[in-house]
C-alpha cells in the first residue's frame, strides 16, 4: 500500500508521507485503498484503547515497524484518564471529552503521537538530515506540537501563530516554551494568513534548495499531515465502543457525530473511520460564524469571499478547510483532475463548486450547522444551567450544531459530541457567557471559574502563572521565509 497526492503527481510510502507532510504537488496524502483491504473493525471494539490505537494505526501506516512501541510511547502516562477519551452522557446525549492530554486540547491525541512516527520513519528511512517542522497554528495545534516535539533528537520546530488570533492562556502556553529545538513567532494578520505564507515559505524554501543544502528537511505538524490525521481515528472507535459497553446500542447500530470543524482533519477522520466499516451515520459538521462550511456542505459552494471573523472559539476561525481536499478526493472516487480544478479555482478565485452528484454523496455522510456568538454564549449557559456541565466554546459550537441536526433532520440515532477543549482555556469566554464578571488576568478568571464549578483547572494551565514569555517575535507575512532561513542558519552553526 501506498499514499498518492490528491492532485495526482506523487506516490510516498507512509513513512516517506509522515516525513513530507504535503506532497511535493501541493496536494495532501491519500490512501486509496481505505475500506478496501480488510480491517476487522468488530474485533477493533473489542480491544482496549491503546490496542485499538495499535491496530487503527498499523492498518493506517503498515510500513511502521514496531507500531506498539510507537503507541506506548506517545501515550502511556501522557493523559490524565487511563481510558484516554472518556465519554460523558450529557442529558440524551454523550460527549467525547479530547482534552485530557498534556495541554488540554484535542489536538494532543494526533500530537503525542506524530513526533514519535516522524523519528521512527527518520530512521527507518536511514535519513541523517534533521526534520524541521514547520507549522501555523489556529491556537492549540502550536503548543501541543511544541509539546511533543520539543528537545526530540534529529529533530526542529518552529510555530507560526497570528498575533490577535489566539487566546491569552494559548498564547501564554506557546510563548513560555522551553526547548533548545523550537521556536515560536507571531505572524500580522489572521489565522489564513498565517497558514498560506508558512505553505510559500514552505515550498520556496525546499525548492530553492536553501534546506538541502543545510541537510535539512521541512515537514509540517498541520493536519495536513497523514501522520496527524490517522490518530483522530481512534477515539471515534473509543466512543463506539463505550456505547456498546454501556449497553446503549449493540453492534452494527448507527451513531452519528457532531464535531467542532475548522480545518476538516478531526470530521475526515470520522469519515474515514466511516469508510473502514465502524457504523458511523452522520457527521455533522459544526461550524462558528465563519461558517464557509455550512454553506459548502448545503450547497456545494465554496466561497472563500467573506469576512473573516473572530470568534470565541478561534481554533475554528478559518476559510480554507485544508482537508476538505481529502474528501473531495474520495467523493470523487480518487479523481485527481477533478481536485485539482477544485483547488485552482479556489486559489485563483477564492471559490469552487462541486456539481449535484458529489454534492448528494457529501450530503449522505455529512450534515452542516453553525453556530454565531450569541448562540453559542447561550449553548453554554444552558448546558451549565440544565445540566451542570461546563463546556468550551468550541464545544459549545458542537452542541449547538447538535441540538439543530437532532430538531431538523435526525433519525433519532444516539448523538456523540466531540468536546475539543477544556473550558479553563478560555475562562473569559466561559464566564462571560454564565454573565459573570471577566475582569481580572486570566489566571484570576480561571480561579474564578473553577470555584464556579467547583472542578479545579488543569495543572497544565495552572503552571503557566509566572512562567517567562522566551518567544517575543512578532512579523509579517511576507518575512515568514527569511525568519525560517534566520532559524535554520542558527540551529546549522549550534550544530
Ligand atoms: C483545531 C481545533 C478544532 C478544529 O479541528 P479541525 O481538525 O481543524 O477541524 C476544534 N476545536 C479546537 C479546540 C481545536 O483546537
Amino acid at each position: 500500500m501506498f499514499y498518492e497526492s490528491t492532485r495526482g503527481g506523487f506516490k510516498a510510502s507512509g513513512t516517506e508521507a509522515v516525513l513530507q507532510g504535503i506532497a511535493p504537488d501541493g496536494g495532501l496524502y491519500v490512501d486509496k485503498t481505505i475500506g478496501r483491504r480488510a480491517f476487522d473493525w468488530k474485533k477493533c471494539l473489542s480491544l482496549q484503547p491503546m490496542e485499538m490505537a495499535e491496530m487503527l494505526l498499523s492498518y493506517m501506516l503498515p510500513d511502521f515497524i514496531g507500531m506498539d512501541k510507537l503507541v506506548q510511547k506517545a501515550y502511556d502516562g501522557k493523559f490524565s484518564t487511563p481510558e484516554l477519551t472518556p465519554l460523558v452522557k450529557v442529558g440524551e446525549d454523550y460527549v467525547l471529552e479530547l482534552f485530557h492530554g498534556p495541554t488540554c486540547a484535542f489536538k494532543d491525541f494526533a500530537l503525542s503521537l506524530l513526533p514519535c512516527l516522524t523519528v521512527a520513519a527518520r530512521e527507518q528511512e536511514g535519513i541523517t538530515d534533521r526534520i524541521v517542522i514547520l507549522t501555523a497554528t489556529s491556537g492549540d495545534t502550536g503548543k501541543a506540537a511544541l509539546e511533543g516535539f520539543h528537545d526530540m533528537g534529529g529533530t526542529g520546530i518552529i510555530v507560526f501563530y497570528p498575533a490577535e488570533g489566539v487566546s491569552p492562556v494559548q498564547k501564554a502556553q506557546m510563548i513560555t516554551q522551553a526547548g533548545a529545538n523550537v521556536k515560536v513567532c507571531a505572524v500580522h494578520g489572521n489565522f489564513d494568513d498565517c497558514q498560506a505564507g508558512v505553505k510559500e515559505a514552505f515550498s520556496e524554501i525546499n525548492s530553492s534548495g536553501f534546506a538541502a543544502d543545510r541537510s535539512i528537511r521541512l515537514s509540517s505538524a498541520n493536519s495536513i499531515n497523514i501522520g496527524r490525521l490517522a490518530p483522530q481515528l481512534v477515539y471515534y472507535f473509543i466512543a463506539y465502543a463505550d456505547l456498546v459497553k454501556e449497553g446503549r446500542i449493540v453492534i452494527g447500530d448507527t451513531v452519528d457525530f457532531s464535531v467542532p470543524t475548522g480545518n476538516f482533519g478531526d470530521i475526515l477522520a470520522g469519515y474515514l473511520a466511516k469508510l473502514m466499516g465502524l457504523p458511523v451515520g452522520k457527521l455533522v459538521c459544526a461550524s462558528n460564524a465563519n461558517n464557509v462550511l455550512t454553506e459548502f456542505i448545503k450547497t456545494g459552494v465554496y466561497n472563500r469571499h467573506r469576512k473573516f471573523i473572530k470568534t470565541s472559539s478561534p481554533s475554528m476561525d478559518i476559510l480554507v478547510s485544508s482537508n476538505l481536499e481529502r474528501l473531495l478526493y474520495y467523493v470523487s472516487e480518487g479523481d485527481c483532475k477533478f481536485v485539482s480544478e477544485c483547488m485552482q479555482s479556489l486559489s485563483s478565485w477564492g471559490e469552487f463548486r462541486v456539481g449535484l452528484d458529489i454534492l448528494l454523496e457529501i450530503q449522505d455522510s455529512f450534515s452542516a450547522f453553525y453556530a454565531d456568538e450569541e448562540k453559542t454564549a447561550q449553548t453554554i449557559k444552558r448546558l451549565w444551567t440544565d445540566s451542570s456541565y461546563l463546556c468550551d466554546p468550541h464545544t459549545a459550537v458542537a452542541f449547538s450544531a447538535a441540538e439543530e441536526y437532532k430538531q431538523k433532520e435526525s433519525d433519532g440515532a444516539p448523538l456523540v459530541i466531540l468536546s475539543t477543549a477544556s473550558p479553563y482555556k478560555f475562562p473569559e469566554a466561559v464566564l462571560s457567557a454564565l454573565g459573570q464578571n471577566t475582569a481580572g488576568s486570566e489566571f484570576e478568571l480561571m480561579e474564578k471559574l473553577s470555584q464556579l464549578s467547583g472542578i479545579s483547572a488543569p495543572q497544565a494551565l495552572c503552571s503557566l502563572k509566572g512562567k517567562k514569555a522566551i518567544h517575543n517575535d512578532v512579523i509579517d507575512r511576507n518575512e515568514i521565509k527569511d525568519y525560517v532561513c534566520t532559524i535554520l542558519g542558527q540551529w546549522e552553526k549550534e550544530k
